[in-house]
């Protein structure tokens, strides 16, 4: 047989821009082995620059819930001395203003940098804005343009087409990099990376494989590269019958779909539906069967994919090993995927599994994708299941009924306020399908920023006031606990998967104002139309039992109580979402990671992000407001008063009497007899930008505190 040749392809590579509606002017296809083979083919490819005397160099980022095959560029690019920065997803917004107009000195710097995420997360389903790809290139997506150069997107789009219709002229992303068999289900082992063709200069051939050569000399370092990206940059032999089944698939999945948006519209159906029933189910003691890791409520196909990850919980709220459950599952001929699928980021962040934690597991003979799914009573990983087109109403079925016969503690009850959301829309809008008629809200819950109070107190010639603008009661002292300020930030509130609720997702938690009585052991609540409500501050357990709950925050794994249903129902009357108040455990701790090296152990945290404490200083604040009403010219009465901009620190106290960022310098503080040490500044993030009086949203502040702090206050320990 004839070797065949890249010109003897047809119509395939047409085909497959077509479907991602675009033509050969704008992309060129790249066959490649499979997704994983076209991320390392733009990285060996990509233009690095190391940094070195003469100035900074590329920089590598990716965000931490990428497939193992996009942070594995990392151990090419140490080796040239190029940086890294992995950035967790909720660290990524936008920039009102484009950040090189605010970084001017620096404006000659043309590196390429690269920046790689996935359009779907292949561990949750949670789909990430296809609008960062224009964000970058106009310098606004945090916080990867404050480094100033030239940036190029990698979108892997494996998970992400395999259900939904990517539209190349809407997001031209510079390298798209897909798996076919995640499109039809076949052929495994081809892939392609599409090139917008803008960026196939940029990319450099150094390996030339046979084909890819126009001409070259064995014995002198003479090699001309052929002109076309494809045929320069496919080594050797495609996969011929492959790329010709690919035509029969596209052919297939039109005849029997009508197309991606049908095939999104039926899968998300069946996710959400699934995805309801899950989150509802529940032992005959009421508690959960499931517990579900996923960033959104399935409530919207752009934003959540069908993708189902969770693990399941015996009625005593222990989770059974993800092996015991694949393995039952198998017996009823359901095929699950379990373990971290590839994706260490999401696994930990989803898990609440710590660095340390996953080394203990590797050093406990565990290893990516053996059976080995608990360890010290944790998880390892969990279970996933997704759909396809070829998924069907009856396999939902047929798989809710495993999970109930085989996990669930008869009689089950299901929660009937997760249901009840769930509003029947019917057929009225055609178009929807399945997912029009499971229009669910299932809410989870979240966090108000628990209790702080004013006090006044010197310190050398500090004056010292931890205080929150929207309390009404001013004290004298506080006493200090092992984890901070007594009580502060011991609770937070929860949807009913365990998730903390943040002011981020619900602003209207700034308007709840608790106070804390220490003489009558009280926690009180108040909020707008409400009656206010009081709980004991310690006595929970007596009325509860010693139930245990685990939740995150932060991305840690936190072990708190729940304060009852009384609590909870009020908090979801006034928040309209079903959610749950928790209390940290007392005999639990949290370790800072922001620790000072001389240390000899980490700080004990409460639920606060990353510090005991939280220092502002008034005269920072000030120059802030001077540089919010600068930038404020034309619309005067904009600029947030004094009271306004300290309340959105949410700091635990509040000094005076210094210049200007003064305490950038700081290394110790004391006040009164208690002496401090400074941990390092805290980075702020889009929270600042809740007006904490009506819980309103606006990106002024951050923008302004960027432009002349880099975005940074002072945070204790
Ligand atoms: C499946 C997948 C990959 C890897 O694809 P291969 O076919 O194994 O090369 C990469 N990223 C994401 C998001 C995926 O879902």
């Amino acid at each position: 047989m004839q070797t065949p040749h890249r010109e003897d392809l047809g119509s395939e590579p047409g085909l497959i821009l077509q479907h991602f509606n675009v033509s050969p002017e704008e992309y060129t296809v790249i066959f490649t082995s499979g997704c994983t083979a076209a991320i390392k083919l733009v990285a060996e490819s990509f233009p690095w620059i190391p940094t070195s005397n003469d100035g900074p160099g590329s920089l590598f980022c990716y965000l931490t819930d990428n497939h193992t095959s996009v942070v594995g560029i990392r151990g090419l690019l140490s080796q040239l001395g190029v940086s890294v920065l992995p950035v967790n997803p909720k660290d990524v917004w936008y920039l009102e203003q484009d950040s090189q107009s605010m970084i001017k000195d620096e404006e000659d710097c043309r590196a390429p940098h690269l920046l790689c995420y996935p359009a779907q997360s292949n561990f949750s389903g949670t789909k990430y804005p296809l609008n960062y790809i224009h964000a970058l290139q106009a310098q606004k997506l945090h916080p990867f343009n404050r480094t100033p150069g030239q940036w190029f997107t990698i979108l892997d789009a494996a998970s992400f087409v395999s259900c939904s219709h990517l539209d190349l002229r809407a997001y031209p992303a510079d390298f798209v990099t897909i798996s076919f068999y995640k499109i039809f289900g076949f052929p495994s082992g081809l892939g392609a990376l599409l090139v917008h063709n803008d960026c196939g200069k940029i990319l450099k051939k150094n390996y030339f494989g046979g084909g890819t050569a126009a001409a070259y000399l064995p014995k002198e370092d003479f090699f001309i590269p052929k002109p076309s990206l494809s045929d320069r940059f496919e080594d050797g032999t495609v996969s011929f019958l492959d790329i010709i089944a690919l035509n029969h698939g596209f052919n297939s999945l039109e005849k029997l779909t009508g197309g991606m948006q049908n095939i999104q519209r039926h899968t998300f159906g069946l996710a959400r539906y699934a995805y309801v029933i899950l989150a509802a189910l529940q032992h005959a003691n009421g508690k959960p069967v499931v517990r579900i890791y996923s960033d959104t409520e399935f409530e919207d196909p752009s934003t959540q994919g069908a993708i189902i990850n969770f693990n399941i919980l015996d009625d005593n709220g222990n989770i059974i090993g993800y092996s015991q459950v694949d393995k039952l599952a198998s017996l009823h001929n359901i095929h699950l995927r379990t373990g971290c699928f590839c994706n260490m980021g999401a696994c930990q962040l989803h898990l609440g599994i710590s660095n340390q934690g996953i080394k203990k597991n590797q050093q406990a003979g565990h290893i990516c994708g053996d059976n080995i799914d608990i360890v010290d009573g944790q998880p390892t990983g969990s279970v996933r299941i997704s759909f396809g087109y070829m998924s069907t109403f009856e396999d939902v079925q047929t798989f809710l009924k495993f999970i109930v016969e085989s996990f669930a503690k008869s009689p089950i009850r299901v929660d009937e306020a997760i249901l009840l959301t769930c509003s029947i829309t019917g057929t009225d809008d055609e178009t929807s399908g399945l997912a029009s008629s499971f229009s669910c809200k299932v809410h989870v819950g979240t966090l108000p920023d628990t209790p702080r109070s004013r006090q006044r107190q010197t310190a050398n010639s500090i004056t010292g006031s931890h205080q929150n603008a929207s309390y009404e009661s001013t004290v004298t002292s506080w006493p200090v606990g092992p984890s901070g300020l007594k009580y502060d930030r011991s609770w937070m509130v929860v949807n009913l998967n365990g998730v903390c609720l943040s002011q981020k997702q619900e602003p209207q938690l700034c308007q709840i104002i608790p106070h804390i009585n220490l003489r009558e052991s009280t926690l009180t609540l108040r909020a707008p139309g409400m009656n206010a409500f009081t709980i004991p501050l310690d006595g929970i357990s007596d009325v509860l039992g010693d139930e245990v709950f685990q939740s995150k925050v932060c991305g840690d794994r936190v072990k708190a109580q729940d304060c009852g249903d009384e609590v909870a129902s009020w908090l979801s009357l006034f928040l309209g979402r079903q959610c749950r108040l928790l209390k940290q455990c007392r005999d639990f701790a949290r370790s800072a990671w922001k620790t000072r090296q001389s240390a000899s152990q980490p700080a004990h945290l409460s639920l606060a992000n990353e510090a005991q404490y939280l220092l502002i200083n008034r005269a920072s604040v000030l120059h802030l407001q001077h540089e919010i009403s600068k930038r404020n010219e034309c619309t005067p009465g904009q600029t947030p008063s004094m009271e306004q901009l300290i309340a959105r620190f949410r700091a635990n106290f509040v000094i005076q009497g210094v210049e200007p960022f003064e305490e950038d310098k700081w290394t110790d503080v004391k006040i009164g007899e208690t002496s401090f040490q400074v941990v390092g500044q805290c980075t702020r993030c889009q929270m600042i930008c809740i007006d904490q009086s009506s819980g309103t949203k606006n990106q002024e502040l951050l923008q302004s505190l960027s432009s002349c702090r880099d975005g940074k206050v002072k945070s204790f320990l």
